[in-house]
């Protein structure tokens, strides 16, 4: 896939979750409000049936006590007002002629309803004049006023905890415990026509109500789980579609590169066979010895080439032909400073060992820890400095006395420190500006860096730019 395809899916993703995210957050926002207005117009049309039961309640007391008084003074003959049951005053009781019965019918229903009218204005007064001074708590007692909302709410369909307050322009009158008027509070007049110029108010809290919205929204969750475990899953596929492509890049690189490296030997070979198959050369000396010369130098640069690459294969084999023993690194060093001094020389530097261990005895596979340590020097040559001529130097000491230390120094181009971070990593190469003879497949510190740790070690890497590296190896003592 090209880069820009891979760019262009994920942009068109990214746009679709954030939409897909956006959507569900709207919706779920007007889920909530949808909720909370319909909360509210149940919980208000509640409170003003309970309200208005609460008035009702009050009147018919009253008509109960007043109906009471009234008889009760009636009947002590304070009031001029026709008594039912008792004949009027005047009137002979001897008539029995139709006329004079419908007559007594008549007066005696003017007088129930003059009784009854009286009644209830007296009634309406006496509420009117009395009711505003008995205390609210006695109007509105908290036994009644929980039982009517928790039986009227329960009706409406909610069935969630609640407190209430009875309160009027000075402040709460009476609460329950557990009200808290930081709450969201529904809050309705009661005994509106009081008359008394400070009204009364039922304020109604519900404490648990945010979960009681949240419950009706739970079914939603699963959604947003399932965009979520998308989300990742997308992510995950464009990183490794990125990571793909890298490889990609690398194996091709790599590719290009082992040609160049396998191509020059080979020529150089080639070249010296066809020497070797002429008359005249084989007939001198000199030039048999340089032929066979150019052969043996070539093949052996063939082979570390070969040795390079067999080594990349290491990192996918899980301890592919590890053979961890006994042996001496001053020894093994020894042999790879003297295969290298003639490289060196080259160059017109120099190799110095300094090997000072006095116990050099680890545990490590012999031919890698030699591809150690001549990956190591390879690299001081090739990172080495036009202006000076290379010099390159192993030391070894033991530290404490369980571990040894090798330490290979050079005084070539240097690590810049953004990149001595990632000088380990498989692949991982400082790009060299223009010097493109440099070839590499950034795969020999992440091969060093490995095998170091299979022997149980560490390495780490100092740099100066411009003046020089060092990698600190250190290894554990096989005494110990
Ligand atoms: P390669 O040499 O194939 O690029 P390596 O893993 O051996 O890969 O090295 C990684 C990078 O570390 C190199 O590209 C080089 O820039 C830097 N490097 C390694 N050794 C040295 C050194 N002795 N001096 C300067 N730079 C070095």
């Amino acid at each position: 896939m090209k880069k820009n395809a891979i760019w262009l899916i994920t942009a068109v993703m990214a746009v679709t979750f954030i939409g897909l995210l956006y959507v569900q957050i709207m919706y779920m926002e007007n889920m909530i409000k949808m909720r909370n207005e319909q909360f509210t117009e149940t919980v208000m049309r509640c409170l003003n049936t309970v309200t208005k039961t609460l008035e009702r309640d009050e009147t018919t007391r009253y008509l109960d006590e007043d109906l009471e008084e009234a008889v009760a003074s009636m009947s002590a003959g304070a009031s001029s007002i026709y008594k039912p049951g008792s004949a009027p005053q005047g009137r002979g009781n001897s008539h029995n002629d139709f006329g004079s019965q419908y007559q007594l019918k008549h007066e005696e229903l003017k007088g129930r309803y003059l009784y009854q009218k009286e009644l209830l204005n007296e009634v309406v007064l006496s509420i009117l004049e009395t009711s505003s001074d008995r205390p609210i708590a006695e109007r509105a007692d908290s036994v009644t006023v929980r039982a009517y909302l928790k039986s009227e709410l329960a009706a409406n369909g909610i069935d969630i905890p609640f407190e209430f307050a009875i309160a009027n322009n000075d402040g709460i009158e009476y609460s329950t415990t557990g009200y808290n008027d930081a709450l969201q509070n529904y809050s309705q007049n009661l005994f509106p026509n009081d008359g008394s110029g400070n009204p009364h108010s039922l304020r109604v809290v519900f404490p648990t109500k945010s979960d009681y919205i949240f419950s009706s929204i739970k079914f939603m969750l699963p959604s947003f789980s399932f965009t979520f475990i998308l989300l990742c899953i997308f992510i995950y596929t464009i990183v490794v579609a990125f990571k793909q492509k890298k490889l990609n890049e690398i194996k091709n690189e790599f590719i290009n590169n082992m040609t160049h490296e396998f191509k020059t030997p080979i020529s150089s070979i080639s070249l010296a066979a066809q020497m070797l198959n002429d008359e005249a050369v084989r007939k001198s000396p000199t030039m048999m010895k340089q032929a066979i010369s150019v052969i043996s130098d070539e093949t052996k640069r063939l082979r570390f080439q070969v040795e390079k690459v067999l080594q990349l294969s290491m990192f996918d084999r899980k301890n592919a032909t590890m053979k961890l023993q006994e042996a001496d690194a001053n020894a093994i060093i020894e042999s790879v400073i003297n295969t290298f001094k003639l490289k060196v020389e080259k160059y017109g530097g120099s190799i110095t060992g300094q090997l000072d261990a006095e116990d050099p005895i680890v545990n490590v596979d012999e031919m890698h820890f030699t591809n150690v340590i001549f990956n190591l020097l390879d690299n001081a040559i090739k990172y080495r400095r036009e202006d000076v001529p290379p010099l390159l130097s192993i030391t070894t000491v033991n530290k404490g006395d369980d571990r040894l230390v090798i330490t290979i120094a050079d005084n070539g181009i240097g690590i810049k420190r953004e990149d001595l971070k990632r000088i380990f990593e498989k692949f991982y190469r400082v790009s060299t500006g223009n010097r493109h003879d440099v070839k590499g497949f950034g795969l020999g510190l992440a091969y060093v860096h490995k095998m170091v740790s299979l022997f149980h070690g560490n390495i780490k890497a100092e740099s100066e730019p411009g003046k020089g590296s060092k990698f600190i190896i250190t290894l554990p003592l096989i005494n110990n």
